[in-house]
């Protein structure tokens, strides 16, 4: 791919001010199979660009590395969009800087989870998902430490599986922690309680992410299909009283899932729970799965559903409330869509 670039660099302009991202200038998506650019894939280049094919964890040749991004970047200034970022909405036009370091960082070479979520991704191949090997990222990333290659004002976020079941989970945080990253982000299925996590807290680097997409112990095995409600909400509840510079770190999320959680009594409960456990701060989402095949079929009883979400928050004085990709997306093309679902009607 990197030769292909080459040619169609030569004979074009230098510039400061260009419209690229931060991941292409500074990131990295660790997959379970490969090393990608970022984790995006809503846009209509399909996002995911891969920088190393069949990744197993190697040691990874940093310098090498560098040299293979400065390539895309110098693609991004001579007004270059490569195939994959295109309609993505992170570029952006603003000045950039020419260094060689990683601010932005994904974690997600791993699948192990202590849940069984019906809308898991892992769900299509259960057996290789839960029996494949992890490989250990904490030297190669550390060697990165080590070379002063690390930089905070960017976002670590962890995704998986479940980041606590994973070895050098704990290491890594705390890392990153040393290096002074700021903005970390971990989505966890809070089964099991993490120190580092717990740190990052207290130090107010460190967003957590529970989606516990229930009121109910009921509700919570039917989608997760684990008996762990009260441990998780045990968990929360500590998460939350660790938080001493930002009370609005620790977040519980709800994901709307039809056929299972799709009513207002189950949302009003975990809301209920949230602030019981002490949390003040929230996501929204919908089903991806769901919501892929329905897009443009969306009934009006979800998108009161998302609205009475979100009032409920406010009257709760909830703060930071996020809704994710795909629930912004709906509630921003509710008019479009409800107007194609009605005239296909
Ligand atoms: S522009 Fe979008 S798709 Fe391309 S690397 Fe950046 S975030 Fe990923
Ligand atoms: S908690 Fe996340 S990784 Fe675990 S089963 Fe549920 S969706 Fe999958």
């Amino acid at each position: 791919m990197f030769n292909s670039l080459k040619q169609l660099l030569k004979g074009k302009k230098k510039t400061s001010k260009y419209i690229s991202c931060e991941y292409v200038q500074h990131g990295f998506n660790v997959d379970y199979e490969d090393i990608k650019m970022c984790c995006f894939n809503c846009h209509e280049g399909g996002g995911r660009q891969i920088l190393i094919d069949n990744y197993k964890g190697e040691m990874i040749d940093w310098n090498k590395f560098f040299k293979e991004k400065r390539k895309m970047r110098e693609l991004n200034r001579q007004g270059i969009i490569l195939e994959r970022c295109k309609g993505c909405i992170f570029l952006k036009e603003r000045e950039w800087d020419d260094e060689d370091y990683i601010s932005y960082m994904v974690f997600n070479h791993w699948t192990q989870c202590n849940c069984k979520c019906r809308y898991c991704f892992t769900n299509e191949q259960s057996d290789y998902f839960n029996s494949r090997k992890n490989y250990n990222m904490y030297p190669v990333i550390k060697k990165l430490a080590d070379m002063g290659k690390i930089r905070g004002g960017g976002e670590i976020g962890f995704g998986g599986g479940e980041p606590a079941l994973l070895p050098e989970f704990e290491p890594m945080v705390n890392m990153f922690l040393d290096c002074g990253c700021d903005n970390i982000r971990v989505h966890s299925s809070g089964v099991k309680y993490s120190n580092a996590i717990e740190r990052g807290l207290k130090e107010g680097k460190l967003t957590l992410v529970v989606s516990v997409d229930s009121g109910t112990p009921e509700t919570y095995e039917r989608i997760k299909r684990v008996n762990h409600f009260e441990k998780v909400w045990e968990n929360l509840q500590k998460y939350a009283q660790a938080q001493t510079i930002d009370k609005y770190k620790a977040k519980t999320k709800y994901i709307i899932y039809p056929g299972y959680n799709d009513n207002k009594e189950e949302i009003d409960k975990w809301i209920e729970l949230t602030l019981k456990a002490g949390i003040r701060s929230v996501v929204l989402d919908i089903e991806g799965g769901w919501y892929e095949n329905n897009k443009y079929n969306v009934p009006d009883y979800m998108y009161d559903l998302l609205e009475y979400a979100q009032k409920r928050t406010q009257e709760e004085n909830m703060k930071n409330v996020e809704l994710y990709d795909r629930a912004s997306h709906m509630i921003q093309h509710k008019e479009e869509y409800i107007k194609l679902r009605d005239n296909v009607k």
